[in-house]
């Protein structure tokens, strides 16, 4: 099939090309990010494959189902970014990646915790500045705290089992428990006890209208000072003006994010040269117990690799009139 692969960078050529040779679809690799405007370069191709930034509204859909595209290929597992309806009234086929590796942002996930437990992103610039002073360094052992996990499927699993693995209490919210997590020990409650129970609230639930802004000014009343909070599902799970103001007060003790609710103009491109217009995200990058990185969390080898495998057997599979069963169809 011919492909055209949107938001492309040199990493999803070399692992796409690699992938491919199992099985001969044509790629054609574009940098820009799929919007109604660049919908065109799609022209004479039989998919589309996105990644989580694309702008698939039902504007794009009808701009890439009136240039031939029959199918719609998501380099992720998230698909909140994608208007199914518009796709199934255009006759599209989406097919997602729903699971690649959790490890990968699961330990991601961890990482973020330790660094700003630790201190470390602060310690080592400290340290490259000949400076080996430890005073406002202390940290608290993550043994024995009590991690909150919303969110309890793949990537709350993994976590799930990183943070029994520590030693500490797991507390979880999903709308489905996970048996898996249950047997970690895992006690399951409702958001309001999560909020006032944990010193760690980690966010591992997909975005949605139920979830979006779930960490709010009401929510964050609710937590621990001096919580820990770490994101690294979909930005607009948080308020950011709120979680601003609760740090500038210390209700928020440190976050972590690996995702921003406006991220579209800023990750995944170099910004070292430009003055970043965005101030509240320029505020987030002030506070020294705040840590962010740009979508990273599943930029693993073994993730990226999954990524492109599935995502062209995908392909495949719709090629050949038969499901990958990882369709997407609006609820
Ligand atoms: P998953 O489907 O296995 O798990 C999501 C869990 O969230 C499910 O158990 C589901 O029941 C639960 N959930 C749904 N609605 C909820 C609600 N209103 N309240 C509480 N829980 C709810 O998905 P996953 O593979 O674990 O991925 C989770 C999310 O992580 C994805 O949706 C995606 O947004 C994000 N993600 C981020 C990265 C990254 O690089 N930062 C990479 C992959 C996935």
């Amino acid at each position: 099939m011919k492909i055209a692969l949107f938001s492309a960078k040199p990493y999803d050529r070399r692992f796409f090309d690699a992938a491919n040779e199992a099985h001969g679809h044509e790629i054609a690799y574009f940098e820009a990010r799929l919007t109604c405007e660049t919908a065109p370069l799609a022209d004479g191709h039989d998919v589309a494959c996105v990644f989580v930034n694309d702008f698939v509204d039902a504007a794009a859909i009808v701009c890439l189902a009136d240039r031939g595209v029959r199918m719609l290929a998501l380099r992720s597992a998230g698909f909140n970014h994608v208007d199914l309806e518009a796709a199934e009234a255009r006759g599209l086929t989406v097919a997602r990646v729903p699971a690649y590796s959790p490890y990968s942002i699961a330990e991601h996930t961890a990482g973020l915790v330790l660094a700003l437990e630790r201190k470390i992103h602060r310690a080592h610039a400290r340290v490259r500045e000949g400076n080996f002073a430890l005073e406002g360094l202390l940290g608290h052992d993550i043994r024995g705290r009590t991690v909150g996990i919303v969110g309890t499927g793949k990537i709350g699993e993994a976590v799930a089992s990183i943070f029994s693995g520590f030693g500490c209490n797991l507390l979880g919210y999903d709308v489905r428990e996970n048996p898996a997590c249950a047997g970690m020990g895992m006690t399951y409650v409702g958001l309001e006890t999560l909020f006032r129970d944990s010193d760690i609230i980690t966010l591992h639930a997909p975005l949605t209208p139920e979830t979006h802004h779930m960490i709010n000014a009401g929510a964050l009343d609710k937590m621990r000072d001096g919580v820990m909070i770490i994101n690294t599902s979909r930005g607009a799970l948080v308020d950011t003006a709120a979680v601003i103001e609760a740090l500038k007060t210390g209700r928020v003790g440190s976050l972590g994010l690996d995702v921003y609710e406006e991220e579209e103009d800023l990750f995944f491109e170099d910004q070292s040269s430009r003055i970043i217009q965005d101030d509240v995200f320029s505020r987030l990058l002030t506070f020294p117990n705040v840590i962010v990185t740009g979508h990273q969390a599943f930029f693993t080898v073994e993730a990226v690799q999954a990524i492109a495998e599935t995502t062209l057997a995908n392909v495949t599979a719709f090629e050949n009139g038969e499901s990958s069963g990882n369709e997407l169809v609006p609820k």
